[in-house]
């Protein structure tokens, strides 16, 4: 058999063939376990481990990515950013058509009316096209994908456990962790994935419910419940914050987006918290209490959605192993390089701290890596954006004013309303704001914060500008293309820098 093995592998390397597991012929072999060798073994499959893997293989490391799921690209491709992404975009057009918005702009549409089942199929054929792309690029790269369970067993070894029972032993020089995040949940609360769910369940409801209670107003909450509300449920939104929006969102910016979601049909139970959940055969019953003032509540739905955050996933890893202990959040500590206490071992994106975002994770494959090369290893997490992608969108990066204020930075303001705007007034999309903050002294920009017409776009150019150290003044004198809802950034960065728009 051993032979047999050699044989298989001698065959398909010369064949170029590194998608290990997809081959019958392998299969068959695996009642016995294989030994690999390899430079860097990556530990998940999501976007930090993805790209940390691809990262690894242009740089010449000969790389192993473990992935315990049939599909790559992990939460963010499968169940997060974008299948989210597709529901809120496909939402947002049918809303559109059902709400009159369409008629209000002349375009008369006859009965409208939702094929859920087909609004479900394009978001699955956007995932299947993501996913199956990765693995190209793996092939691509001559990244190995092992399809199975990564556990480490020794500072430089790891075994992934296959589907089929067969073990794969691969010996390496470093390893990343990329295992990433998983649902929180509720204490008291099971969630069924049908009448009680959480995002992933969420994203495949098979009807629109009639009533749908969200435990939480954060980004995937207000997403979320922004999507089944638009198609038809009555979303009412319980939080125990007295704001939405969640970590990081400017006070600001948090009261007009409530306005705006209120205004589209949403409810809001702020101050509220939840003290227990039912399922009560079709539906659920959700008890709810003031925090002001202890008043208590049950509300009926027909499907209650927790949102309530997600949580560093390290099971089964092996941490033990090699005498790595998580912090009280369940996070792997690193150090600046991304180090864990084993100095060949690495970690990144949700399973370490920060943000748990996409795009920080795979910031963080690609910086692990080149530390390893030997490179400067430095991400600044200030300039990290955030969007919430319901519409109008919501973005921000760097500090908000509570920010700023709690560490006693003096600081100017420059704001500019869409309502203000050519572009959005003719798009008839004028809810909304640029404010800009910048350092009173200097006119450094020290945070940017916008709801508005596909602020999730713009916020990049707020955060090219901070990358680069630019003051307000630099930001307001470079010529913006007439009309686009960019020149509400160039016009508060001028209100910012001088004190007064142009066009306001
Ligand atoms: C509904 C929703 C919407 C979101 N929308 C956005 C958004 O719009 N923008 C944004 O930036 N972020 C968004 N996020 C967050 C984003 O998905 C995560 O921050 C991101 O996926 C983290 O990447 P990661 O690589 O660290 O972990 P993950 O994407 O969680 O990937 C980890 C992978 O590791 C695998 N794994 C774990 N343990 C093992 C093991 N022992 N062996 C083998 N494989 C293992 C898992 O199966 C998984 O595939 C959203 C999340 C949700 C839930």
């Amino acid at each position: 058999m051993q032979a047999n093995i050699r044989q298989v592998a001698s065959l398909f390397s010369k064949l170029n063939i590194n998608t290990i597991h997809r081959s019958a012929a392998v299969l068959q072999c695996r009642a016995y376990s294989t030994t690999h060798d390899a430079d860097l073994v990556v530990i998940g499959g999501g976007p930090g481990g993805y790209v940390a893997a691809i990262k690894g293989a242009q740089v010449g490391l000969n790389t192993v990515c473990i992935e315990k799921n049939d599909t790559l690209g992990g939460t963010c491709l499968n169940v997060g950013c974008i299948p989210s992404k597709a529901l809120l975009n496909n939402s947002h057009y049918y809303h559109m058509a059902h709400s009159g918005d369409l008629n209000n702009r002349g375009i008369t549409v006859g009965n409208v009316s939702l094929d859920l089942e087909k609004m479900m199929g394009q978001k699955s054929n956007a995932v299947k096209s993501l996913t199956g792309g990765i693995a190209q690029l793996f092939k691509k790269n001559k990244v190995t994908h092992l399809n199975g369970w990564g556990q480490i067993t020794g500072p430089n070894q790891v075994q992934a456990k296959m589907k089929d029972g067969s073990v794969e032993t691969v010996n390496t020089k470093y390893m990343i962790i990329a295992s990433g995040s998983e649902v929180t949940p509720f204490p008291g609360v099971t969630i069924d994935e049908e009448v009680i769910v959480s995002s992933t369940g969420a994203l495949s409801l098979k009807q629109v419910p009639k009533k749908m209670v969200v435990i939480g107003a954060g980004v995937i909450g207000l997403e979320l419940g922004s999507v089944w509300s638009r198609l038809g449920a009555e979303v009412i939104a319980v939080e125990f914050l007295n704001s939405i929006g969640g970590v990081g969102i400017d006070g600001e910016v948090s009261k007009t987006f409530q306005k705006v979601l209120t205004k589209q049909g949403m409810q809001f139970r702020l101050g509220t918290k939840v003290t227990g959940a039912q399922r009560t055969g079709n539906g659920a019953v959700v008890s709810v209490e003031s925090v002001k003032d202890g008043s208590k509540e049950d509300i009926e739905c027909d499907v209650l959605l927790v949102c309530i955050g997600r949580r560093p996933f390290t099971e089964g890893l092996g941490l033990e192993n090699v005498g790595i202990a998580t912090d009280d959040r369940g996070r792997i500590p690193v150090n600046a390089m991304l180090q864990t206490i084993v100095p060949n071992i690495h970690a990144i994106g949700d399973v370490i701290h920060g943000p748990m975002l996409a795009h920080k994770a795979e910031d963080e494959g690609i910086i692990c890596v080149e530390g390893i090369m030997g490179g400067h290893v430095h991400l600044d997490y200030n300039c990290v954006p955030s969007v919430v992608y319901t519409h109008p969108e919501v973005a921000w990066v760097g500090k908000s004013e509570e920010d700023l204020k709690k560490e006693g930075v003096e600081y100017k303001v420059g704001k500019f309303p869409y309502m203000a705007n050519s572009r959005a007034k003719t798009n008839n999309e004028t809810d909304g704001f640029v404010k800009v903050l910048a350092d009173k002294a200097t006119d450094r920009i020290l945070g940017t914060h916008m709801i508005g017409p596909g602020v999730g776009e713009l916020i990049n150019e707020a955060v090219l500008a901070m990358e680069y150290g630019a003051s307000a003044e630099d930001v307001a004198r470079v010529c913006h293309a007439h009309p686009t809802c960019a020149e509400a950034l160039r016009e508060a960065n001028l209100a910012a820098y001088i004190g007064k728009p142009i066009n306001f």
